[in-house]
């Protein structure tokens, strides 16, 4: 899997860390590198909520520079948050899970195929994640 994808903890255009890491994923790990667990939230840390072409909403984070320009990368966007599902279904177990069982692996399909066919339609709000809550309550 080669597509970008969206890094916890990471702005979801520019991939800039916006979270004090508290650790990261080990060498060898699907994950590398990557923040595994997380802390507060930094100051230019925005909260975009989206709404979805199926009606539902997601929340997405992006950097100050990025969140002007979310709604014209929408596709962009959306590419890099099913890549990112995508590729968790894959290391499920990796990033700590229990193994999936055919019920919950149905479920979990369901619901993923289910975001690949809407696509986000706008922004509908913008707010600093500081002004919200801790990112590991998220
Ligand atoms: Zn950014």
């Amino acid at each position: 899997m080669n597509q970008k994808r969206k890094i916890a903890g990471c702005c979801t255009l520019c991939d800039k860390e916006l979270v004090d890491v508290l650790s990261r994923w080990v060498e060898g790990h699907p994950y590398a590198g990557e923040p595994r667990d997380i802390g507060k939230w930094h100051d230019g840390a925005m909260r975009l909520d989206f709404v979805l072409s199926g009606g539902s909403t997601t929340t997405l984070t992006f950097c100050d520079d990025c969140a002007g320009e979310a709604e014209s990368r929408l596709p962009e966007i959306w590419r890099k948050c099913l890549a990112s599902l995508a590729f968790e279904v894959e290391y499920y177990v990796a990033i700590g899970h229990p193994p999936m069982e055919e019920a919950h692996r149905r479920n979990v399909h369901a619901s993923n195929m289910r975001l690949a066919g809407e696509i986000p339609l706008g922004v509908t709000s913008r707010r600093k994640w500081r002004d919200q809550v801790d990112a590991r309550s998220t």
